[in-house]
């Protein structure tokens, strides 16, 4: 009887008293799939009509929204946001994947072309006086040791101590010491003493991390402060404070006063 009931609806125009009347169940979704097409072409061509569905369906959300909310609404409710927070995972799905097609394979290829320095690894030699490796004392006699992470380095008064490889050089003048946090990527950690630094370093101080991109500098330090000289070149040093770049013929003071 249902189905012969909306077959001679779909069949009819809608009045608008019954269009009116059938709103609500549009809502609910109680209309047949046939009512609910020739409702809705009431709506198109009724501008009084569709007027109160805009109304209407206003309220509808505004109860959805309220909680109060019949199951099958709340379902199509839930569907509804559902593919939205799908959209959004999309949207958020392609630069994911981009990075993974793009960047990645950029990322290593620029590893790899980091990785060809690495094959002369630092070295270090006295070049005057000697110097403490480890548990090793050792002199301008010997041939340059080869680097290691976390050697320690010592050098005494009357020394001029060199760690050097093919693109970057670091020199320690006099008493001093340092430790080799990384080899490859040239970070130190220093300890008090006269530095000069040329190419690309990283050091760790007790008053920041001063990072030379590229040219030279000299850094002097002692436990109480120091003082660090870019010549030429980018460098920037980071500490509690922040970060700040280095300017070529401006000394920077270290210290606890500073
Ligand atoms: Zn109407």
């Amino acid at each position: 009887m249902l189905s012969l009931r909306s077959t001679v609806r779909s069949a009819e125009p809608w009045s608008c008293a019954q269009a009116l009347a059938a709103l609500p169940k549009l809502f609910t979704g109680e209309l047949e799939l046939a009512d609910q097409r020739s409702l809705r072409a009431h709506l198109n061509s009724c501008a009084d009509c569709k007027a109160e569905y805009a109304s209407q369906s206003h309220t509808a959300s505004a109860i959805a929204r309220d909680g109060r909310v019949g199951r099958a609404q709340a379902e199509r409710l839930a569907r509804r946001r559902k593919l939205a927070a799908l959209a959004i995972a999309g949207r958020d799905f392609k630069p994911r994947l981009w990075v993974k097609t793009m960047v990645l394979p950029a990322f290593l290829i620029v590893m790899l072309a980091r990785q060809s320095p690495r094959e002369s690894f630092a070295q270090v030699e006295a070049e005057v006086g000697a110097y403490r490796l480890g548990e090793r004392t050792l002199g301008a006699e010997h041939r340059p040791q080869r680097l290691l992470r976390g050697d320690q380095l010592l050098a005494d008064e009357h020394t001029l101590l060199r760690v050097f490889d093919d693109g970057a050089e670091l020199t320690l003048s006099g008493a001093g010491g340092l430790v080799v946090e990384s080899p490859a990527e040239r970070r130190y950690l220093l300890g008090a003493g006269r530095f000069e630094a040329r190419g690309a370093h990283a050091f760790t101080t007790a008053f920041g991390v001063l990072e030379l991109v590229s040219g030279e500098l000299s850094i002097e330090l002692t436990a109480l402060g120091g003082r660090i000289e870019l010549r030429e070149g980018t460098a920037e040093l980071t500490d509690a404070q922040g970060t700040c770049l280095l300017v070529p013929g401006e000394p920077l003071a270290l210290g606890p006063d500073v």
